[in-house]
């Protein structure tokens, strides 16, 4: 980010390295197309019902994406939020800004976690998150994060392994358990060999959703 020139001209490039320019890793399980964003099932899903919200460009992560796709990008959480709330547990978004990343290209994961009990008086986190523009700061001025937003907050993480293994333990782990009868986390291998009922089941819910109108088609028809 350190030349926006660069940035500009290299997001408007299809990478045909990338799993999800090419779309290889979801073209059966889109969710939703704008032209700007992609709404997919994960093809590993921790849970049913996990899904990624994709700018159709090819950014590193969302510190990357210009401020022109923030208000779109909230309303697609906004749809998401509704869905998840009709079919399974309030909304816990997670990103890895780089770090951790295992598609250079950004996602947000959306999971039907619920609340996530983590404990904000510990002071683990490095920032508490207000708008995009705050994602953009931190990734400009420091580079790696990762991030988690539940009902109650946002939150930038720095990039460290023992924090992050510790959020994942103590945090997203009882998201998982929650859901599942899951006693231990699966490998991605394992949950893209166990992933087919998850995803055919969130797609299904999902079209019931927008059949009953419940889109985000609605909000944004002036767009
Ligand atoms: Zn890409
Ligand atoms: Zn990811």
């Amino acid at each position: 980010m350190q030349n926006g020139s660069h940035a500009s001209s290299d997001a408007e490039a299809n990478d045909p390295n990338c799993a999800f320019c090419q779309r290889s890793e979801f073209a059966d399980h889109i969710l939703k197309e704008t032209p700007t964003f992609l709404i997919v099932a994960d093809h590993a899903p921790l849970v049913e019902g996990h899904i990624l919200i994709i700018p159709r460009h090819h950014y590193t992560c969302y510190g990357a994406v210009p401020a022109e796709l923030d208000a779109e990008l909230y309303a697609l959480k906004r749809e998401v939020q509704r869905f998840f709330a009709q079919y399974y547990a309030p909304a816990v978004f997670w990103e890895h800004g780089v770090f951790r990343q295992t598609v250079f290209h950004a996602h947000l994961h959306c999971f039907p976690f619920g609340s996530t009990e983590y404990d904000l008086s510990k002071e683990l986190h490095s920032r508490i998150i207000r708008s995009q523009d705050d994602v953009r700061a931190w990734y400009t001025a420091r580079g790696h994060y990762f991030l988690m937003e539940d009902t109650s907050c946002s939150l930038l993480f720095a990039p460290e392994m023992d924090l992050y293994i510790h959020i994942i333990r103590d945090v997203l782990w009882h998201g998982v358990s929650s859901r599942t009868h899951q006693t231990s986390w699966r490998s991605q291998q394992q949950r893209y060999a166990e992933g087919g009922p998850l995803i055919a089941a969130t797609m299904d819910k999902w079209h019931q959703f927008q059949q009953q109108g419940a889109g985000y088609a609605d909000e944004t028809s002036t767009r």
